[in-house]
């Protein structure tokens, strides 16, 4: 079939307007980090679940494939067509309703395109909590963070995407549709389905919609910061807050004083509320009590951290308001990094207990090798994920910097992280730019498992190729 012919297949399938040929589509051919820029054959917007199961017929028939896309705001290139001009790239947005919300079984459905902020207002307006929370919240989809497994900050709490998903539907490589959307909190049918999609990075199948789970909102929300001399001590302030806050302690960020210094430069308008802090700690904690109550609560822990010389200075937030600022200096982080300059990623995660040790080795390993190299790191101490990013020297051209050293400083990392029993992957997943790294450092065996599975079920090779493995 002639392209011509086969992108009017397309169109009889979502109507011409949901198709985009040529024209500028940097929105859905570029990642959001501008790493990646492919070229698409054409966009496809599908309207509904049997568009998308249309569509990947389509595709299957003519032996086209497909890179399924949400939001866009995917961190490791996998939600971008290739360079080769002959990918559909199926754009889920317009997927957007929220079919269902059960107060009394405590679950929401959403189709894939929902945007994540959409889905938490939702619950909210029903007095219900979903606690997925990012960044990205106001433009990534339910369908990538599921496909991505998303972390985000209320980990320590409330679990990954993936414990926050009962069912799913989705649509399969040969273009048939799985209604697995039960609400079901118990269900030993066979094989986890559901959980082979999530995670799967748009390798195995189209998300099309999902049911999640809901929770009751925390009477009172308190946030605080705290300044600590080194990671060691705000391990101690974890242990101590955890001891003391029990599970209502949803959130525990750590940032590094040059991971604030770059916010302070390109949010100048943000405030900075411990200012010169080697390290600062983020702390939410959900109470069941009054306000008062839980913040004096929440206080007196802090107040046992400084005279345990766990912290040297904190504040808590008195109000929403503030307590919206504090997270928004913490959510401002990739923003001004991005502003900074083209970087160095890493997404680790490590035990808890070795996180003290590795930080300040990796610091003097990196200085000794790569003089001026400015590391920015911070991320989500309570669940033994760091972000450990690098940026050029100042003054550095970062596309030069990347090219000259980005291998040798990945390789660096990551060994250490491999040594420490670590993952190179804690939340961002594998995409583009960590598959190779996957193949090289993954466990024969799993990887064998992996591909063994993308055979059975995508046989074609159509869906997403080329990620992940
Ligand atoms: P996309 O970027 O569109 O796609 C991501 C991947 O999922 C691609 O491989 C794509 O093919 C696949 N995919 C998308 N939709 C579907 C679908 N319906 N079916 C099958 N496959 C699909 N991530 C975290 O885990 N924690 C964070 O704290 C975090 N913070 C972030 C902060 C910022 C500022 C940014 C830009 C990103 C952040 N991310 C974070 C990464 C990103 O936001 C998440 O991975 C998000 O879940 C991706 O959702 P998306 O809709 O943008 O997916
Ligand atoms: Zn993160």
């Amino acid at each position: 079939m002639s392209d011509a012919a086969f992108v009017d297949t397309l169109r009889a399938i979502v109507g011409p307007a949901q198709v985009l040929v040529g024209g500028d589509l940097a929105a859905y051919e570029a990642d959001w980090r501008k790493r990646y820029r492919g070229r698409a054959l054409a966009v496809v917007r599908p309207g509904h679940t049997d568009e998308v199961a249309a569509v990947v017929r389509a595709c299957a028939a003519a032996g086209v494939s497909l890179v399924p896309q949400g939001g866009n705001t995917g961190l490791v290139g996998g939600g971008v067509p290739n360079d080769s001009g002959r990918q559909v790239l199926l754009s889920l947005g317009r997927l957007n309703q929220v079919r269902q919300v059960d107060v009394d079984n405590l679950t929401l459905t959403a189709e894939a395109g929902c945007v994540l902020q959409a889905v938490q207002d939702k619950a909210e307006s029903h007095g219900l909590l979903f606690p997925l929370s990012l960044a990205a919240e106001g433009s990534c989809t339910i369908g990538g963070n599921l496909a991505t497994n998303a972390g985000g900050t209320q980990v320590l709490r409330y679990g990954n995407a993936r414990e926050l998903c009962l069912g799913l539907e989705v649509v399969t490589a040969q273009g048939d549709i799985w209604h697995g959307l039960t609400g079901l909190r118990k269900d030993n049918t066979g094989y986890d389905l559901r959980n082979l999609f999530i995670g799967s990075e748009g390798t195995l199948g189209v998300i099309t919609a999902a049911t999640l789970k809901l929770f009751p909102r925390p009477a009172t929300s308190v946030t605080a910061m705290a300044a600590c001399e080194s990671v060691e001590a705000a391990v101690g302030l974890l242990n101590l807050a955890r001891d003391r806050l029990g599970p209502g302690l949803t959130g525990f960020e750590l940032m590094e004083r040059f991971a604030l210094s770059l916010v302070e430069r390109h949010f100048p308008q943000l405030p900075r509320p411990l200012p010169g802090a080697p390290w600062t700690v983020l702390m939410e904690y959900a109470g069941t009590e009054s306000e008062a109550s839980e913040r004096e609560r929440l206080a007196s822990a802090l107040e046992a951290a400084l005279e345990q010389g766990l912290a040297t200075d904190a504040v808590v937030a008195e109000s929403i308001a503030q307590s919206r600022a504090l997270w928004h200096v913490r959510e401002s982080i990739p923003l001004a990094q991005s502003e900074e300059g083209l970087n160095i990623k890493h997404d680790i995660s490590l035990p808890v207990s070795a996180m003290a040790g590795f930080v300040p080795r990796m610091a003097a390993r990196l200085h000794a090798t790569t003089p001026g190299a400015r590391v920015v790191c911070f991320g989500h101490l309570g669940d033994g994920n760091l972000h450990y990013n690098l940026q050029a020297p100042e003054g550095v051209p970062a596309a030069a910097f990347l090219t000259e050293h980005e291998p040798r400083i990945n390789e660096l990392v990551y060994d250490e992280v491999q040594r420490l029993g670590g993952s190179i992957s804690a939340e961002h997943g594998i995409g583009e730019l960590k598959r190779e790294e996957l193949a090289q450092r993954g466990s024969p065996v799993a990887l064998g498992l992996m591909r063994a599975i993308k055979t059975a079920l995508d046989p074609a090779g159509i869906m997403n190729p080329g990620r992940v493995i």
